[in-house]
């Protein structure tokens, strides 16, 4: 396909409609932050997704886009549910549900530093992660991970993971509502058994941070956050049970797809109407695949209380939860009166609720949602929050975006420099191995800082504070 990109000033671009698309393009990135390695196509994904049926409004992409399947990552596609519209399993990516949770220390980075090491062996001796290691919780059954598939955190924390408080902060109560574990297969269930509360391969993170900077006074105070205060962010998703479903319904929209009259110009972008048997089926197991996410970031944050109530004598409060990778079904004030039913798909972008909405907890909802916006193991990550003048569906950008190939870095990176380099920093970094975090090399990502500030400049979010890592747990 066809690119025609325009600039819309210095902060965003257009891709003009031009063949099968039926909604412009809209880039929200400076070029410095366009995708421009040779043979990239996060770009004219960007244009795929504008063939969609029933997309309405634009085909966005966040500042950190780059190249994933079928969608881009950091794309953003809604589709009108009542026209037709579909939901696309690549639209939401493999790992359902991927997302952060922060939770705010009570102490200072000053006094944590000395019982950092300890601290940080500690996380490292328990918390399991790589590949096939296992997980927090050894379920007592099939039917337990079917209650993990139906209540995500809400039920990790009936069973003692947790207070209830932390359901207060997280993204729908902690619980997706329309589960359905009919559309899951038995190899994702077999998956997902044995890996809640495990972080995963080399992105997913556990990070012990310190708050370096702060942009709103009043909205961190309302965040629990001030200068110095330690911080534990903690990313990762549904493990092999996501990525399972997510190929599984691929290759069954794959095959239903010519049925209902649908042509893509990818087939990456299998996807059916949101209101066909296909489509609910998905988003019912995708639902499930959200619940084990949310389960299991709340295993994990559990385990990090634990650990520092042993280490510092203090705790943890959750500042928020928030998926990165999720279709959603959304009605948007900003599409007038009719407000139909959209399916709003997420990827590799932070949901970002404007200041008054009413999915926001009390405490927050003055201030908006918390966003966050991981950089790398070796820069600093920000907690921004939600505009009212977003309008890319209140969607926000959700990390710094890759800008090397797994590939390139590894060939670029190797594991003995990424090392040296790490240890000049101070960063405590404990990785399963470091082989495999070469493609985790700060290098390998675009600047965090320009991808923050172009969505401060596209209304996409607000800063609130700057966050610095002082201990790292890889994947
Ligand atoms: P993704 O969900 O796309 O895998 O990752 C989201 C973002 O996390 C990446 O774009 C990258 O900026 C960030 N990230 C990856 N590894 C680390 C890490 O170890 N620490 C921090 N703070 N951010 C990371
Ligand atoms: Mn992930
Ligand atoms: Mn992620």
């Amino acid at each position: 396909m066809d690119i025609r990109l325009v600039a819309e000033g210095p902060w965003r671009f257009r891709i003009e409609r031009t063949g099968a698309m039926r909604v412009p393009g809209v880039v929200l990135a400076p070029r410095e932050l366009l995708p421009d390695e040779p043979g990239d196509e996060a770009l004219a994904q960007v244009a795929h997704v504008a063939t969609l049926p029933g997309i309405v409004r634009a085909s966005y992409a966040m500042p950190d886009i780059h190249w994933g399947y079928g969608f881009p990552i950091g794309g953003v596609a809604a589709t009108d549910v009542g026209r037709g519209g579909v939901v696309s399993p690549g639209g939401v990516g493999f790992d359902i549900s991927c997302g952060v949770r922060l939770l705010t220390a009570h102490v200072d980075r000053a006094a944590l530093l000395r019982k950092l090491p300890v601290l940080m062996d500690r996380l490292d001796g328990l918390i399991p992660r790589g590949l096939g290691r296992g997980g927090l919780w050894h379920l007592a059954g099939r039917a337990q991970l079917h209650e993990i598939l139906r209540g995500g955190a809400r039920y990790a924390v009936e069973q003692g993971h947790g207070v209830p408080r932390d359901l207060d902060r997280c993204e729908d109560g902690g619980a997706v509502g329309d589960a359905d574990t009919t559309w899951i297969g038995e190899r994702a269930l077999e998956r997902g058994a044995g890996q809640v509360g495990s972080l995963g391969s080399a992105n997913h993170f556990l990070e012990v941070q310190a708050v370096d900077a702060v942009y709103d006074e009043a909205c961190a105070r309302a965040f629990g956050l001030r200068p110095g205060l330690v911080c534990v962010m903690i990313h990762c998703g549904s493990r092999g049970l996501g990525h399972q479903i997510c190929a599984d319904h691929v290759r069954a929209m794959d095959s239903v797809m010519r049925r209902y009259g649908i042509d893509v110009p990818d087939p990456q972008l299998a996807c059916a109407p949101v209101d066909s048997p296909e489509g609910r089926a998905y988003l019912g197991a995708m639902a499930a695949a959200a619940n084990f996410a949310r389960a299991n970031r709340q295993l994990l944050a559990d385990a990090a209380r634990g650990v520092f109530r042993e280490t510092t004598g203090t705790g943890l409060d959750l500042l928020y939860d928030v998926s990165h990778n999720l279709a959603k079904l959304e009605r948007h004030a900003d599409d007038g009166a009719a407000r139909p039913l959209l399916c709003v798909h997420r990827k590799g972008a932070t949901r970002a609720l404007p200041p008054g909405h009413p999915g926001l907890p009390d405490g927050l909802r003055p201030f908006g949602q918390p966003v966050f916006v991981p950089g790398t193991m070796g820069t600093a990550s920000y907690v921004m929050t939600g505009t009212i003048g977003n309008r890319a569906f209140d969607s926000c950008c959700h990390g710094a975006g890759r800008v090397w190939s797994r590939h390139r870095a590894h060939r670029e990176m190797p594991a003995h420099r990424l090392r040296q380099e790490l240890a000049g920093t101070g960063v405590a970094v404990r990785p399963v191995s470091w082989r495999s975090v070469t493609e985790e090399a700060p290098e390998a990502y675009k600047d965090v800082d320009a991808v923050v500030r172009a969505s401060e400049h596209n209304d996409l979010g607000r800063l609130v504070a700057r966050l610095v890592p002082l201990g790292v747990l890889k994947g």
